[in-house]
Order: C-alpha cells, then sequence, then structure tokens
C-alpha cells in the first residue's frame, strides 16, 4: 500500500441518496453522476441481462447448444450493451459522460461485434499461433492494435480504452448503471486495499506474454488456456455479482490489461490536478468514483497531482465537481498551454447544441463507416489478410505466424 493512501480517510457515504424515489425508469433530467434509487424489477432485469451475456459466453464456450446464435453466443453481450445503451444514452444528463456512452456503445457495435461477426479476420500478430480471428485486439499482447493502444494510453491516459473502448465497462454502465448507488458499491479503507489483487492476475498476463512468444507446445497452450479462464470466468462471474460488489468489480480488482494500461497512466502524460486553494471538501468527487479512488485526499497528499493506476478517465470527477478543482492533463496540455480540462470546459466541449460537437459526430460516423467498409473490402474481395502478417513478420524479422 503507498504512502497516501495509508493517510487517507475515507468519506463516509449516505445509504440512501436524497431524491425521490421513481417508480419507473430513471426520467431523463433526473440522472445524475451518482445513480438514483431504481425500483427491483429494474434491478432485476439488468441482473437477468448479464446472465443472458454470461450464457452467451458459456455456451459458445463449452455447451454448443442451439448452434450457437447470435441470442446466445458471445456476441449477445454486444447486442445487450446496444439495447441497453440506447436508455442510458437518452438518460445521461452530464453531456461529457453521454458522449463517452456514446462512442462506447458506437465502438463496442462496429468494433466488438459487427466487423468480428459479420467480417472476421486476423491482425497482424507477433508471436503465438492463433486459433480464431482477432479483431479487434486491444487486450492481446503482440497484435497492432494493442501496441497502437499502449501508445494513446501513453498520450491519453487509461481512458482511451477503459473509459470509452472496452466492452466490460460498456455492459457495466448501460446495464449495471443501477447498481451504481454507494451503498452497492464497496468504498473505504479495505476495499482500497483489495486493489492489489490484480497484481496476481497482472503476473498470469505476464505469463501468457511469455507464453506467446514460444513455439506452441502443451505447455504453452496449457498455460494460455488456463489464463484465458482465469481471466473470462472472474469477467463473468463478477456479472452476477454486481448487487453486492458494485458495478466495476472486475476493473477494481481483477483485470489485469487495467492493471497494463493502469502502469502507463502513472508513467505516460495523464493526469487529474487538484487545486487546493478552491477544494471545499464536499467529497463529491470521491461518491461518483466507481474505482473508489479517495480523489481529493489524493490531490492535496500529492502535491495536487492525482496520478494513479487506478484512474480510468471517465471523468465524473472532474464534470461533477462544483467547484472546478479538477482538470484532467494530458497531451493536449502540453501542446497548448492555454487548455485547461475542468468542468466548464469539458461539459461545453460536448454540449450537443453546439456545431462544432454535431460536426465531430459526423466525423466519428464517417470512420465508424469506412472502418466497416474496409473490413467488408478485406473479407470479400482481397481475402488475403491472414498472409499479411507473416509478410510483415518477414520484413520486420519477428516470428509471425498465421493460423
Ligand atoms: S480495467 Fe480491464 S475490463 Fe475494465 S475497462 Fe479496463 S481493460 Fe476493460
Ligand atoms: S468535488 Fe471538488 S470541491 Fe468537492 S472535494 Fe472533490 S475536488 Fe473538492
Ligand atoms: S478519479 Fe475521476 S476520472 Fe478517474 S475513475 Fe474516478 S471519477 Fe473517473
Amino acid at each position: 500500500m503507498d504512502a497516501a493512501a495509508k493517510t487517507i480517510r475515507m468519506i463516509p457515504i449516505s445509504a440512501k441518496p436524497a431524491g425521490p424515489r421513481p417508480h419507473r425508469f430513471m426520467p431523463v433530467n433526473q440522472q445524475r453522476s451518482l445513480a438514483g434509487r431504481y425500483p427491483l424489477w429494474v434491478k432485476a432485469l439488468s441482473w437477468c441481462a448479464f446472465v443472458w451475456a454470461f450464457a452467451g459466453w458459456l455456451n459458445e464456450t463449452w455447451f454448443y447448444r442451439f448452434d450457437s446464435p447470435l441470442w446466445l453466443n458471445r456476441y449477445t453481450e454486444y447486442a445487450i450493451i446496444l439495447v441497453f445503451g440506447l436508455w442510458r444514452i437518452r438518460a445521461e444528463k452530464n453531456p461529457y459522460t453521454r458522449k463517452r456512452l456514446l462512442l462506447l456503445v458506437g465502438n463496442v457495435t462496429v468494433l466488438w461485434w459487427t466487423i468480428p461477426w459479420l467480417f472476421p479476420f486476423i491482425e497482424p500478430y507477433a508471436g503465438y499461433l492463433g486459433t480464431i480471428p482477432v479483431f479487434p485486439s486491444l487486450h492481446t499482447p503482440g497484435t497492432l492494435t494493442f501496441f497502437l493502444v499502449l501508445g494513446a494510453v501513453f498520450l491519453f491516459g487509461r481512458r482511451v480504452i477503459c473509459g470509452w473502448n472496452c466492452p466490460c465497462v460498456a455492459i457495466r454502465e448501460v446495464v449495471g448503471f443501477p447498481f451504481r448507488q454507494a451503498d452497492h458499491v464497496p468504498r473505504g479503507e479495505w476495499p482500497w486495499r483489495l486493489r492489489h489483487l490484480k497484481w496476481i492476475w497482472f503476473g498470469l498476463y505476464l505469463g501468457a506474454m511469455w507464453a506467446i512468444t514460444r513455439p506452441a507446445n502443451t505447455t504453452t497452450t496449457g498455460f494460455l488456456g488456463f489464463f484465458g479462464m482465469m481471466v473470462g470466468l472472474p469477467y463473468f462471474i463478477t456479472f452476477l455479482l454486481t448487487p453486492w460488489i458494485g458495478n466495476r468489480g472486475y476493473c477494481r480488482f481483477l483485470c489485469p490489461y487495467g492493471a497494463t494500461f493502469g502502469l502507463l497512466n502513472r508513467v505516460g502524460l495523464f493526469r487529474i490536478d487538484y487545486d487546493a486553494k478552491s477544494c471545499i471538501e464536499c467529497g463529491l468527487c470521491v461518491k461518483v468514483c466507481d474505482m473508489n479512488i479517495p480523489v481529493w485526499e489524493m490531490g492535496k497528499s500529492h502535491g495536487g497531482q492525482v496520478s494513479t493506476t487506478e484512474c480510468m478517465g471517465c471523468g465524473r470527477c472532474v464534470t461533477e465537481c462544483p467547484t472546478k478543482s479538477l482538470s484532467f492533463y494530458d497531451i493536449r496540455n502540453r501542446l497548448t498551454h492555454s487548455c485547461h480540462q475542468d468542468r466548464d470546459h469539458l461539459r461545453a466541449a460536448n454540449d450537443w447544441r453546439r456545431a462544432s460537437v454535431r460536426w465531430r459526430a459526423v466525423g466519428y460516423l464517417l470512420v465508424m463507416g469506412a472502418t466497416l467498409a474496409g473490413a467488408w473490402y478485406y473479407a470479400t474481395q482481397v481475402g488475403t489478410l491472414s498472409e499479411l502478417p507473416s509478410r510483415m513478420g518477414a520484413l520486420c524479422g519477428l516470428p509471425i505466424t498465421v493460423w
């Protein structure tokens, strides 16, 4: 446990946030970064959606029933994300979070679902012989996008993947939102210490990275299978535990990829700046943080900077701070010294009423459309993408193989 964490006094969270008790889905304009109280049937529906996503993965991994149709395979999770995502996006009041949800759901729908399902192909992949198409390979060491993600995390922080482009956060943000209430999220000193658990999974991940660089044999394939189960099973089991451990249990305590990206958070350019002079120590930044980061106290004890492996860059603390005492810092601040990414900046820069925001949305749709068209072209016209890794490997002198 680091020295700062020892001195941190956790803020007690009231069990029942103030506000009217809704009888239906939480209406638009009533949702805040700290979720309101939802009726039991909404929570039951959300929990059933988690069970369904888990069943889809189990069916494709073990049971092979019904020939793994869309309603019961690994893509089932992404279909659920799209359906619940539409509800969450419509209901979200914070413009920065709404934009994040839009991109999160859009990225999962196009990159994780549509392309791998309709136009499956493997990526340039250094090392281990893959057996299934791997796109997108944001979490797979040795793949092209993995290295691209590492570079982006260095410049912009872990939010480029954990906040904006991971199905894990997507399903927990849109399906698990009713469980974001304070009494569903374990907070305090012990849960904060438990974050170190994930370094066990990180050790397994290092082992997997070693295995992919070795020739395929029973040891390496066995270890990779074991690693896959150690990642996959807790990923889905924590869905079912959401009512008791909050909607970010996997990211907080177990995810080896989050640990990797978190390390880059520490050595990269991303951090949250904290202004002790304007802070009124209201504790709201702690209440809205799903990762249980003691934001303002860490800023105070770290000389005005919140730099931690845990921050996934969701921006809730920054955009909710009533005194604008928090602001993001990343490569954009290095390039433009007048750039100050505080609450007003993040909210105004993502206000849908601004023409520039609508133009950026058009640009995003064009990029996604071009990505889809490119994937379709490779799958139907070129059809030789599987040879690309070995050709690149020959050029770079890397041990690249294809399945
Ligand atoms: S911590 Fe892991 S599971 Fe969570 S968002 Fe990041 S990469 Fe995804
Ligand atoms: S929300 Fe802002 S004012 Fe309140 S404790 Fe956090 S940094 Fe301070
Ligand atoms: S510290 Fe702020 S930006 Fe980071 S995870 Fe917590 S709420 Fe999100």
